[in-house]
C-alpha cells in the first residue's frame, strides 16, 4: 500500500503515524496518509515563515511564470488529476474531469494577477495640513497563510488559496480536507518542477480538531483561509484573534421560478444544480421556489428529468450519481429526509438508499422548520415549493441563516432587479441557478455562509495588506 508522507520545506517527511484512505464508492483502501502531529505542523508553519523573507521579494514576473509553469504541468496531467478526484472524492469522472478544467484556469488567472497588485494614489492636499505630501498604499504580502480546505472540490478549491497566496508573494500551509488529501499532494512536486522555491507550500495532512488549533493560533500565521462548514468556521473564527480570516462556508441555496419561464428551457440547469456531485456543493440547489401557476408543471418535469440520472461506479463515464461522501453523510441524508416525511413532507422521486448511494431526491410539502430547508443538506435532496407573490418568495429565501449565491429566473426586468435588490446574499444570479461559479467571480457569502471574498483577484486583496506611505516632497 502507497503512503503518503507531509510535504515540508520541499521535502517528503514521514509521519510518525498514517491512516487508511478508503474509496467512499467501493471502500477498497487508496493509500496510506500521514497525520501530522502538532510538532510537524509547527515545523511547516516554521519552514514557511523562513521561505517568506526571500519569496515575498520575489519580482511579480517570477511569481507570475511559476504559476503559468504549474499551468501547463497540470494540463500535461489532467486526466490523472481526474481519476484522483474521481477515486478518492467519489466524483464522477464527467465533474472530476471539469473541476481539473476549471483549476487550470483559477491558477492561470492567479499567473495574470500576480501581475496587477496595485495600490492607490490619495489626495493628500484634499485635507488641511495635508499640502507638499504625496500620499500612495502598497499591498503588501502577509507572511505566512493557514490555508483549511474541504473534500468536495479537492483541486479547484485548494487551488483559490494556493494560486492567490503564490501570486501575492506569500507562503502556505495547506492542510486539505482528511477525506480527499491525495488532490492536494499531487501538487507538491508539480509546484517543485514548476520552479517554486521550497517551503513556499507545504502540505500536511491529517484530522481538522488535532491540527486546527496550531494552524490557527501560532504566532507566526497571520492570515487564515478556511473553506468548510460552518460550524468549523465558526471556531476557526474564535481562534483567529486579530488575525485577517477568509471563510468560505455552507448555504442552503434557493432558486426562484417565476411565471412565464420556458421550463423547457432550463430544467437541465435546475437538475445540474440540484444533483451535480450529488448536491455535495456549497451553492447546490436546495430550495426551489416556483410560482403557483407553473407548479405542477414544473415538478412533473423535473422528476422525469432526475429519474433519467444516470446511477453508478465514479469512474463510468455516464454516471451522474454515486456515492455521498461517507456513511455518516448517507445516515443524515437518510434521517433528514424522513424527519420531513415525519412533518408532512412527500417524497416525489428518489428517497432510497441503495448501498453507499442515496438516489436524487425530491421533496414537496415540506414545512418551512424541516431540517432540509433550514440546515445545509449537501447532499442529493431538493425541496420544491409554490409561491403566489414575488414578495412572499424573496422573504422565503431569506428566512435563512445562510446566504452565500441566489438563482432567478424571471422574465420582468423590474422583478429581476427587485430580487437583485431585496435578496440576502452574497451573489444574485438572474436568469441561472444559484450554482453557478466561476473562478474570477468574487464569490462569498454574507451572514453564516461567511465572511471575506474569493474569486482569484478578491482572495489575492484578502491575503495582502493594504500599506500607506506618506511622502513629504516639499
Ligand atoms: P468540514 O468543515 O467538515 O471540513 C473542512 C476542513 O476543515 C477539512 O480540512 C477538515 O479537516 C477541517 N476541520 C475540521 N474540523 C476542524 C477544526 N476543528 N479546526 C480546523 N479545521 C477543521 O467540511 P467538509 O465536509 O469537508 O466540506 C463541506 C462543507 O464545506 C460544506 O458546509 C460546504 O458548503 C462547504 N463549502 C463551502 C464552499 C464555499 O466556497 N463557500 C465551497 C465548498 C464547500
Amino acid at each position: 500500500m502507497e503512503r503518503k508522507h507531509l510535504w515540508i520545506n520541499g521535502k517528503w517527511v514521514e509521519g510518525k503515524r498514517y491512516e487508511p484512505l478508503h474509496s467512499p464508492y467501493t471502500g477498497e483502501v487508496l493509500a496510506e496518509i500521514a497525520q501530522a502531529t502538532e510538532e510537524e505542523a509547527t515545523r511547516a508553519i516554521e519552514g514557511a515563515h523562513a521561505a517568506f523573507q526571500k519569496f515575498k521579494n520575489t519580482p511579480a514576473h517570477e511569481r507570475a511564470r511559476i504559476l503559468a509553469n504549474a499551468v501547463q504541468l497540470l494540463e500535461q496531467r489532467k486526466e490523472e488529476a481526474a481519476r484522483i478526484v474521481a477515486a478518492e472524492a467519489a466524483k464522477p469522472l464527467k465533474a472530476a474531469r471539469s473541476e481539473i478544467v476549471r483549476t487550470i484556469q483559477t491558477y492561470q488567472f492567479a499567473a495574470e494577477e500576480a501581475k496587477r497588485i496595485y495600490g492607490e494614489r490619495i489626495p493628500m492636499d484634499a485635507a488641511i495640513g495635508g499640502e507638499g505630501r504625496i500620499g500612495f498604499t502598497m499591498r503588501v504580502p502577509m507572511g505566512v497563510v493557514s490555508a483549511i480546505t474541504p473534500f468536495n472540490f479537492p483541486f479547484n478549491l485548494v487551488a483559490h488559496k494556493v494560486g492567490p497566496a503564490i501570486a501575492s508573494g506569500n507562503a502556505i500551509v495547506l492542510k486539505p480536507a482528511e477525506k480527499t488529501p491525495l488532490s492536494a499532494l499531487f501538487l507538491a512536486e508539480l509546484f517543485q518542477e514548476a520552479g517554486l522555491p521550497d517551503g513556499v507550500l507545504n502540505i500536511i495532512t491529517g484530522l481538522g480538531p488535532e491540527l486546527g488549533p496550531v494552524l490557527n493560533t501560532h504566532p507566526l500565521v497571520k492570515n487564515i483561509t478556511f473553506t468548510g462548514s460552518p460550524r468549523v468556521g465558526k471556531e476557526i473564527r474564535k481562534l483567529a484573534e486579530f488575525r485577517k480570516v477568509t471563510l468560505e462556508l455552507g448555504s442552503n441555496s434557493a432558486l426562484i421560478v417565476d411565471e412565464g419561464i420556458d421550463l423547457d428551457a432550463i430544467m437541465d440547469r435546475v437538475v445540474e444544480g440540484a444533483f451535480s456531485y450529488n448536491g455535495q456543493v456549497c451553492i447546490s440547489i436546495q430550495r426551489i421556489y416556483v410560482h403557483r401557476s407553473l407548479y405542477d408543471a414544473f415538478l412533473e418535469k423535473l422528476v422525469e428529468r432526475t429519474k433519467r440520472l444516470v446511477i453508478g461506479s465514479p469512474f463510468d463515464e455516464q454516471t451522474d450519481i454515486t456515492a455521498v461522501i461517507n456513511k455518516d453523510s448517507l445516515d443524515r441524508l437518510a434521517a433528514w429526509i424522513e424527519e420531513a416525511v415525519q412533518m408532512g413532507a412527500k417524497v416525489a422521486s428518489g428517497g432510497t438508499v441503495e448501498g453507499p448511494i442515496l438516489t436524487p431526491t425530491v421533496l414537496t410539502d415540506v414545512p418551512h422548520e424541516a431540517k432540509v430547508i433550514q440546515e445545509e443538506v449537501f447532499g442529493p435532496i431538493v425541496s420544491v415549493m409554490p409561491f403566489d407573490s414575488l414578495d412572499e418568495a424573496i422573504s422565503r429565501v431569506n428566512a435563512s441563516r445562510y446566504g452565500l449565491n441566489a438563482g432567478v429566473y424571471t422574465r420582468d426586468i423590474h422583478r429581476a432587479f427587485t430580487c437583485v435588490q431585496e435578496i440576502e446574499t452574497g451573489g444574485v444570479l438572474i436568469n441561472d441557478i444559484p450554482t453557478y461559479r466561476l473562478d474570477h467571480m468574487p464569490y462569498g457569502g454574507i451572514k453564516d455562509s461567511g465572511t471575506g471574498r474569493e474569486g482569484v483577484k478578491f482572495a489575492v486583496m484578502e491575503m495582502m495588506e493594504e500599506k500607506f506611505v506618506s511622502f513629504h516632497w516639499r
